[in-house]
């Protein structure tokens, strides 16, 4: 097998992507977990696992992301079933999910995802916050099944409705989500892999804020005096929105960046009585 894994280092390393992914499409296509690819290395490939990782090779070097290959990603420590049709969880909204634990929030803070995906926020909130009631919506019905499998499997009991934007809900005390938010001119050159996900989670119009502006003013309702807004945006469109809210009355909003260094985050507060 180390010749079939050299092959895949070779070929995945031309294409620019990662080596290592190399050892995720062995552990593929001969079903064995890391530790036994290791020990078998020395031996030929089971019968047919040539064939299928040369496939899977192929699938890759198209764009198709590995995350859907493999049915799996880790977001904030968790591991969390991923398929075709739903957004992969990404590094910039375990940022996100930082940034709410970091909230002065109550003791039992009842708290909302909007736009559930794989669950990865309320989630990576539930498991952290246990004390918390944590809602979270999503209108695609693949992605909210997925989200529930998700919330079962980890055994974190979370409510998942099948509504838009806040639901009608009222009296939260932190509203939080990563909208669709890029600019639809940016699918033309939006590197390959992005071509594979579902377009309604990540494009929002012209600006991007096809979702978060309207999002935000139901949050206003939704939140008791005092709560919290916090969204993950572009840095396109998050001083835009900022902005906006800052003349609707919202306080302490505020732009923060991530991990890269570019503005990403929009924190904001209704006003407490
Ligand atoms: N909340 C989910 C996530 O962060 C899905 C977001 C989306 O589909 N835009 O992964």
């Amino acid at each position: 097998m180390i010749r079939l894994l050299r092959e895949l280092e070779r070929r995945l390393e031309a294409a620019g992507l990662p080596r290592g992914e190399a050892w995720d499409l062995l552990g593929l296509a001969t079903g064995l977990p890391r530790k036994a690819l290791f020990l078998k290395l020395r031996e030929p490939p089971p019968p047919g696992s040539e064939a299928r990782a040369m496939a899977l090779l192929e699938k890759r070097l198209s764009g198709y992301p590995l995350q859907y290959l493999l049915g799996e990603v880790e977001f904030f420590g968790l591991p969390l079933r991923v398929e075709e049709g739903v957004l992969i969880p990404r590094p910039e909204t375990e940022g996100l999910v930082a940034l709410a634990l970091g909230l002065p929030l109550p003791p039992r803070p009842r708290i909302l995802d909007v736009g559930a995906g794989t669950g990865a926020i309320a989630l990576a909130l539930k498991r952290h916050l246990p004390e918390a009631e944590v809602y979270a919506t999503e209108v695609d019905p693949k992605a909210l099944a997925l989200a529930e499998e998700n919330a079962r499997r980890l055994g974190l009991p979370v409510a998942f409705l099948p509504a838009s934007l806040t639901g009608g809900l009222r009296g939260l005390d932190l509203v939080v989500a990563n909208p669709p938010y890029l600019p639809e001119a940016y699918r033309e050159s939006a590197p390959k892999e992005l071509a594979f996900e579902n377009p309604l989670a990540l494009y929002a119009g012209p600006e991007g804020l096809s979702v978060a502006r309207p999002l935000a003013q139901e949050a206003w309702e939704a939140l008791r005096a005092g709560g919290f807004l916090l969204l993950e945006l572009a840095p396109e469109n998050v001083h835009l929105l900022a902005q906006e809210l800052r003349e609707r009355g919202w306080e302490g909003v505020e732009v923060l960046r991530d991990l890269a260094g570019r503005d990403r985050y929009l924190r904001a507060r209704r006003p407490p009585e």
